[in-house]
């Protein structure tokens, strides 16, 4: 049985608490490793090397840190295939959506480069007679971040990559349910030249977060995950006077129009509601057909494609859609919401609850499901299923519509399919939710802009990735400055107004 690390100033060291927990591989159901979980006191270890790291790292010039950058972008190209063998491996999802995660986090560590220009100050030349004034932007020290299973090489990056682009150390604490990329990332970063000690990865589960949280060196937490969980950590965070932002769970609804384009939203549904098993935050979940005539060419368009998915292990080539959800308990907990839907009174318009595959019967496989007649009450619609399951909601007219995604207590993505520029525009600026997509299911900014949900989807003030990371990972420091000639007369005793 392989024995998972952690990493911890620059060396794979095994874990001590005696306690792990088991990797699986998603598409057979077995054991493949066993991550340990670490104490506090291994959490500790790590802090005060990344205490010791820091303020050199802090000291480097920006641009010697973004050639450090740079050389982390190759690595990354030069090992990207063997990172999403990897990844693919204990999260199961295909070989091609593994580039995907890859690649959108190493965009990212691309916009990181461009350090020397994002980490400028303001400067005011004379604020008054002979004063100057001008602000800096510092980094915060050994910051932190706790990261989901769903994307197990981007999110780590989205934090690591400004963090340490800022001058922090940064200590990762990756899902513990598909730990082994992460920990690939951190070595690769060394090779490309970060001294050790500034991107540390130690795995485990609540013990390990709350030694995050309560450790008073740590200046800054990143979480990604669940809502109970991201509501959890901001709360004790924030009450331990740390800077934090937390982005939690979903449920985004995707409005169809009546004269939106139908073939086009059925595959844009198709890959927005199944791609990676529906576990993204960012998929769709709810598909919002405006007036019943739209509803029903929706489903006509929805069944024969869903019917066509072709769902498998990632090691049985690129032309498969998607794999194994990431465990059993996952899978029990999908068929489970399934069965309450139809109990509830939706109608399952696809049924994928018997879906087998040969040769891995007791893989984490679940079969594509499309209900409709889905009500706001009902638990399916409600609470996020995280699986490949299809809710639609009919809504009379378009502020009916509207209104579902106002009141849903989620706010991560929305989209709007239709030719009308102005229900495009208007949904744009109205809808309570952080990112909207117009003809484009999936609107995940990408690295120069900033990802992040409202509501129930997103706590704290700033973004992640874009200029805010930046903001999130530097404090501003303001000097005021006055070279005065007459300096040797004396001292200047009075609060004086700049006249
Ligand atoms: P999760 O909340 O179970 O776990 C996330 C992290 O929290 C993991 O590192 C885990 O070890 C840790 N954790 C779990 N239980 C904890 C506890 N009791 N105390 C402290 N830490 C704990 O989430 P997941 O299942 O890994 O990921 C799926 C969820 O993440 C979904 O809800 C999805 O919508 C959400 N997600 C959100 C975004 C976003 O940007 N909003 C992105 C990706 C995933």
């Amino acid at each position: 049985m392989k024995e998972i690390t952690h990493y911890i100033n620059g060396a794979h060291v095994k874990g001590t608490s005696g306690r792990f927990s088991d990797v699986f591989n998603p598409a057979t159901g077995e054991v493949q490793a066993k991550c340990p979980l670490a104490s506090a006191a291994e959490m500790d270890i790590a802090v005060k090397a990344a205490m010791a790291a820091q303020p050199a790292w802090g000291a480097t010039n920006p641009q010697r840190r973004a050639r450090v950058m740079m050389k982390f972008v190759d690595l990354l190209n030069r090992d990207m295939d063997k990172l999403a063998e990897a990844l693919s491996a204990e999260h199961g999802k295909t070989f091609p959506d593994a580039k995907g995660d890859i690649q959108r986090g190493l965009e990212v560590i691309e916009y990181c480069i461009g350090a020397p220009q994002l980490l400028k100050g303001e400067f005011t030349d004379s604020a008054g007679p002979g004063i100057d004034m001008y602000s800096m932007k510092q980094p915060l020290g050994v910051t932190a971040g706790i990261t989901p299973f769903n994307f197990p090489a981007m999110i780590p990056m989205w934090m690591f990559g400004p963090a340490l682009a800022c001058g922090n150390a940064f200590i990762l604490k990756p899902s513990e349910r598909d730990p082994s990329v992460p920990l690939m990332l951190a070595e690769l970063f060394e090779e490309a030249g970060l001294p050790k000690g500034l991107l540390q990865v130690v795995n485990g589960d609540k013990e390990a977060v709350d030694a995050i949280l309560y450790h008073d060196v740590i200046q800054s937490v990143g979480f990604v995950g669940s809502t109970p969980i991201a509501q959890y950590i901001y709360g004790t965070g924030c009450s331990q006077g740390k800077r934090v932002q937390c982005f939690g769970g979903a449920k985004n609804h995707m409005i169809i129009m009546p004269d939106a384009d139908m073939d086009q939203a059925a595959d844009a549904l198709i890959g927005a509601g199944y791609g990676a098993a529906g576990e993204r935050c960012m998929a769709i979940s709810v598909a919002v057909p405006v007036g019943e005539e739209t509803a029903d060419r929706l489903i006509e368009k929805l069944v024969p494609r869903i019917e066509k998915l072709k769902v498998g292990p990632w090691t049985s080539g690129d032309d498969v859609d998607y794999g194994p959800v990431v465990t059993a308990e996952a899978k029990q907990r999908i068929l489970g919401l399934v069965q309450t839907g139809i109990d509830q009174g939706a109608k399952l318009v696809v049924d994928g609850r018997n879906f087998n595959l040969q040769g891995y019967e007791d893989g984490f496989f679940v079969g594509p499901h499309l209900f409709d007649h889905v009500t706001p009450d009902m638990d399916i619609y409600k609470q996020e299923i995280f699986g490949p399951v299809l809710t639609t909601v009919r809504a009379g007219n378009y502020e009916e519509a509207l209104k579902l995604a106002m009141d849903h207590e989620y706010g991560n993505g929305t989209a709007i399919f239709t030719r009308d520029g102005d229900a495009a525009r208007d949904f744009a600026a109205r809808v309570n939710v952080g990112m909207v997509g117009i003809n484009v299911p999936i609107p995940v900014p990408l690295a120069y802009h900033t990802f992040g949900g409202w509501k129930k989807s997103g706590f704290g003030d700033l973004n992640q990735h874009g200029p805010d990371s930046f903001k999130f990972y530097t404090r501003t420091k303001t000097v005021t400055s006055r070279w005065p000639s007459g300096i040797k007369e004396g001292g200047e005793f009075n609060f004086k107004a700049m006249d």
